[in-house]
């Protein structure tokens, strides 16, 4: 086998919202930038984000940045870093003009603005009144702004490695990134890129639950590559449970729905949001809504032959609405439910929807990590954007539209900050002859012969570990039940066996390297969650019913070695305004 290898000034993996959007600004300053993806970039999951991007431009009512900054504090329940938060929330209206600038077709108001909704948890005047602030191009918002971002790097001659999959990454001796091994996957060959930086902006890791929104792709590989590298991840215990996924299935049924007038029912008709969150209603912060359904579920009052999920209406705002704001959720209802909305209430369940923990990076992107037992460091050579990485700008619980803020703004800002980074190290770094060994031997790892476990099955038994022994709501019991059992499914790896090996596109050994990484993932979550015992946000567990301040105001990293933990600070102070001190969180 010939180890092919090419230089370039950045390697990019990851081709959604936040790779691509760090890509432009590197090729349009003439550098040459590898962008990896293991799909068809216009395939990476922001193409299916639905609902719309956040940004108080103040179309439809009155807005601030400083509202919307204050609504995503409080989202987070307080364990945001407020300064990257108010960061986020200020660049969110020039990000939003550029993207329309580089052609993103928004819908339109009548008056020809950006057409805004209102989404969960927004409000104005620090919580007074429902505010509408999120961005869209009717409920296939992310399709039009990663359409926009590709033809925006084909203009700027990024270079792409379309259906290349990256199995590790490179570092030098003292543990800067160099680099990463990838492999081709129609030919199944491997080969090194070389680079000054490296950006990981691999998304998510949904796939590690059985029920969820999230793409096949989705498996957190770049995650599970930082935490092979020594990286530890941040605050992985939260996990977003998006309150409607279509029951049984987790296809996302979008919050627009409700944020365009939808509500949710159960099985007496009633609209019981009203008794959770007296104020929002249905439009309350997702961790609450979603805790409502599996409640109203769990205690009688469910749909359906079996009572197993709740009704979400939209059928009374009308055929003609339905058609223009909410064609895409009309359309996976008709699919997968055979049901059509206009005119039927879709059955809904919680699903696994979206990760806010990560790689620990600043607001640059940059990614930082502690030493063993030393001082937080920046990484040298390595960055991270967009879900993979945590900022942290969502600290307990996402508010909806803000991701793909999040990707568009931290991608962005990850490119600048790379732009002064190469300035500054103008030369190639060495890679370290053991790290790229280390590599080519997790490379042949599927090679070996013999009978064993196949992929798929073991795959399913992580993913059905997970959703049983790290959903909704947690308790010490059945999540110590679940490390063990996750841990015990980290073992059977060495038993895992391809029945094909063959080179040339073979899917199943991607399969295998991501399920690798499916379970350090899932170890990473288990461990974190297990250890905070209070609830915040996403993390709910009925034996710490309450938020502890006192003890838990900080985020938790989780080490691969040893299966470590520690904890960090939040940054409570923002760049320019007053902090917002934690208050009782209620909607
Ligand atoms: C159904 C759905 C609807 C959503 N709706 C909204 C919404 O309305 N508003 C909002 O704010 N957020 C929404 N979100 C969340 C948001 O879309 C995502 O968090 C965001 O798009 C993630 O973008 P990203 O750039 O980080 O990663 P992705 O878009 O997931 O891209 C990841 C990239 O990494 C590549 N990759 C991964 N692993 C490898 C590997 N090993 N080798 C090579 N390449 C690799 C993939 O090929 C892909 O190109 C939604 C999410 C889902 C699932």
């Amino acid at each position: 086998m010939t180890l092919i290898r090419k230089n370039f000034d950045v390697l990019i993996i990851g081709a959604g919202g936040a790779g691509l959007n760090a890509a432009v600004q590197l090729a349009e300053a003439d550098l040459r930038v590898a962008v990896v993806s293991k799909v068809f970039p216009t395939r990476s999951h922001t193409v299916a984000a639905q609902g719309g991007v956040n940004a108080a431009l103040g179309n439809v009512d009155e807005d601030k940045w400083h509202w919307h900054m204050f609504d995503t504090v409080k989202g987070s329940d307080y364990l945001g870093d407020q300064d990257a938060i108010e960061f986020m929330c200020r660049e969110a209206i020039p990000t939003v003009y550029e993207l329309e600038h580089q052609g993103v077709p928004f819908s339109r108001l009548d008056n020809g603005r950006i057409y805004q909704r209102p989404f969960g948890g927004q409000s104005r005047n620090f919580g007074a009144e429902q505010a509408t602030r999120t961005c869209a191009a009717a409920d296939r918002t992310g399709h039009a702004i990663l359409h926009t971002l590709y033809q925006q790097n084909l203009k700027a001659r990024s270079h792409f490695f379309t259906e290349y999959f990256a199995i590790d990454l490179l570092q030098d001796e003292e543990g800067g990134v160099t680099g990463a091994l990838v492999m081709d996957i129609s030919s199944g060959e491997p080969m090194i890129l070389n680079a000054r930086a490296t950006l990981l902006a691999t998304g998510g890791c949904g796939q590690v639950f059985r029920t969820t929104s999230n793409a096949h792709i989705n498996t957190g590989d770049g995650m599970a590559m930082a935490l092979r590298a020594g990286v530890p991840l941040q605050d992985m215990e939260f996990f977003q449970f998006h309150p409607t996924g279509v029951a049984g299935r987790g296809m996302l049924i979008t919050e627009a729905s409700r944020g365009e007038g939808g509500y949710l029912i159960n099985k007496d008709g009633e609209r019981f949001m009203e008794r959770y969150a007296p104020t929002a209603k249905d439009l309350a912060s997702r961790d609450v809504v979603a805790r409502a359904i599996v409640t109203e579920v769990r205690e009688g009052r469910g749909c359906g032959p079996r009572g197993d999920h709740v009704l979400l209406k939209v059928d009374h705002l009308g055929e003609a609405t339905v058609a223009k704001r909410l064609p895409g959720i009309r359309e996976t209802s008709r699919i997968f439910v055979g049901i059509d909305p206009a005119f039927e209430p879709i059955p809904v369940y919680p699903t696994a929807h979206y990760v806010m923990g990560g790689i620990p990076s600043d607001r640059f992107g940059r990614v930082v990590a502690p030493a063993r037992h030393g001082p937080e460091e920046v990484v040298s050579g390595l960055y991270a954007a967009g879900e993979c990485a945590c900022v942290s700008v969502h600290g307990a619980n996402r508010l909806g539209g803000n991701s793909l803020l999040d990707i568009l703004v931290f991608g962005r800002l990850s490119g600048l900050d790379i732009l002064e980074y190469l300035e500054e190290h103008p030369r190639h770094g060495q890679t370290d002859s053991a790290s790229e060994e280390k590599a080519m031997a997790r490379f042949q790892r599927f090679d070996r012969e013999g009978e064993g476990i196949a992929v798929a099955e073991l795959r399913a038994e992580l993913q059905k570990v997970m959703e049983d022994h790290a959903g909704v709501f947690r308790t010490r019991e059945i999540m110590q039940e679940g490390l063990e059992k996750v841990r015990a499914i980290r073992d059977k790896l060495d038993d895992v066996r391809l029945h094909d090996r063959s080179r040339t596109f073979n899917t199943a050994r991607v399969e295998a390297f991501e399920l690798e990484n499916l379970v350090d993932v899932g170890m990473s979550i288990v461990t974190s969650a297990l250890h905070r015992q209070e609830s915040r946000g996403a993390h709910s567990r009925p034996d710490y019913p309450e938020r502890d301040d006192r003890n838990w105001m900080r985020h938790s990293l989780y080490f691969r070695e040893d299966d470590r933990l520690d904890y960090k600070p939040v940054r409570t102070r923002p760049l320019s305004v007053e902090s917002f001190p934690p208050k009782a969180r209620v909607y």
